[in-house]
């Protein structure tokens, strides 16, 4: 049996957490609030979960085993978190979107199929497709309920017996060479033999000795009540979707109603250049938010653009590339860190749990991680934030 201790335990916190207790490990895991909370990344109802991945095809084995693991804690937790409804990619016939969903499709030959403009409006009226579009349809997609997912990981997690400190911040972490690990938080000392971070938005702050090129950004969704009616947004009249940019715009994407009419349907932008931190980004909704939603529902869902019922801030993580980053720390293998989910992490979080106990435990995971290796920045040098100690281990102040 391992001793381990997790920081963060978000969406993928408390996977991993699930995961090394289900497994016979003793699991401490510490987070800065009660998840599943409005602070971090993990909040606002749902998440699109798909297979046909455009943004790689070699997300595609982890995207099949996560279906799996989903299903499984659904099975385990007795709730229900991942609706099939389908997924529209619309766009140009050879953007990135549309071309390459239809590649990753056809290489793990998943059920899809290309509609027409035509066909998109005839089946799925709430869309304005220009007749230039063509649309990627994928069977396998729908949405996860985030919240009601994070709890779940938690709940079996504490079912196999890990120990869960919310509302206890971690201030410091230290590793040995060669050795284990301890961690300060705002109440006590703690040692384990392995160390596993997922810190979320704050991983730079937590990891700030590797200097990782991520940025946090600010993200806005919206529910809006439609201006038509609600039959045309209902589940399987309506799948999720995502709305390729044009030049100067952002991807658009959103989903079917999910809970009463009187919710609204969601819609939002993906990424943004309001760049923040946890502590400084603006969580109200400003004029400028409901304005750019507005102009790109008036091209795309103009019948979706009713009455803003309510909108809510989130965060990103984003890599440079956009990539993941799932690795061991360069100088203490005990430390297993997961970061950077740059706008498209929720849906792996299950996988991602699996994935990040066996690094932790020191096994190869059974997937190929290149792409979120940190040897892509491996010539920025580790430095400041890392305190030396007589006996070569170094402590990180997450105060200073
Ligand atoms: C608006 C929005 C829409 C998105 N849409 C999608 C989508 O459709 N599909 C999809 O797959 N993904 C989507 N994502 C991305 C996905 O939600 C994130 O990639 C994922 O939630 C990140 O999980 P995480 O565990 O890294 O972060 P979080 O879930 O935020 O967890 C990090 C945790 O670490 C804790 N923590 C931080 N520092 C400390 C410390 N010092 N001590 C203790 N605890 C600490 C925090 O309190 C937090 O609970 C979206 C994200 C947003 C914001």
């Amino acid at each position: 049996m391992t001793n381990v201790i997790v920081v963060g335990l978000g969406a993928m916190g408390s996977s991993a957490a699930q995961q090394l207790a289900e497994r016979g490990h003793r699991v401490l895991g510490f987070d800065l609030f009660t998840p599943p909370h409005n602070n971090g990344s993990s909040h606002g109802q749902t998440r699109i979960i798909r297979q046909a991945y455009w943004e790689d095809w070699r997300y595609v084995p982890l995207l099949l085993r996560s279906y799996e693991l989903w299903r499984r804690l659904e099975a385990d937790s007795g709730h229900s978190l991942l609706q099939i409804t389908g997924c529209l990619a619309i766009g140009h016939p050879d953007g990135d979107l549309v071309s390459r969903s239809e590649q990753s499709a056809r290489k793990f030959e998943l059920p899809h199929e290309m509609l027409s403009s035509a066909q998109i409006r005839h089946r799925y009226p709430a869309f304005a497709v220009r007749d230039e579009m063509v649309g990627h349809w994928e069977r396998n997609a729908g949405y996860l309920l985030v919240e009601a997912c994070v709890r779940a990981q938690l709940e079996r997690a504490a079912v196999a017996g890990a120990e869960l400190h919310c509302d206890e911040p971690v201030v410091e972490w230290s590793a040995t060479p060669g050795g284990g690990v301890s961690v300060r938080t705002a109440k006590a000392h703690y040692s384990a033999d392995r160390l596993v971070i997922c810190a979320g938005a704050w991983a730079a702050q937590v990891l700030d000795s590797l200097q990782l090129p991520l940025t946090v950004t600010r993200q806005v969704a919206y529910w809006f009540e439609p201006r038509c009616g609600i039959d045309i947004f209902q589940h399987g009249r309506m799948p999720v979707y995502l709305w390729e940019a044009e030049a100067g715009e952002r991807m658009l994407y959103g989903f079917p109603l999910v809970g009463p009419p009187s919710e609204g349907v969601k819609v939002a932008l993906h990424g943004s250049d309001e760049i923040c931190t946890p502590d400084t980004v603006v969580r109200q909704i400003q004029p400028s938010d409901e304005l750019a939603i507005r102009e790109r529902l008036a091209g795309t869902l103009p019948l979706l653009a009713g009455r803003l019922l309510r909108a809510e801030t989130c965060l990103y993580t984003m890599t440079p590339d956009e990539h993941f980053v799932i690795d061991s720390h360069p100088k203490y293998p005990q430390v297993t860190l997961a970061a950077g989910f740059s706008g498209h992490g929720f849906k792996f979080a299950s996988v991602m749990g699996e994935v990040l106990g066996d690094l932790a435990l020191g096994l190869t995971p059974a997937y190929d991680l290149a792409l979120f290796s940190l040897k892509r920045w491996q010539d920025r040098s580790p430095s400041s934030g890392e305190t030396r100690r007589r006996d070569g281990s170094a402590h990180h102040d997450l105060e200073n």
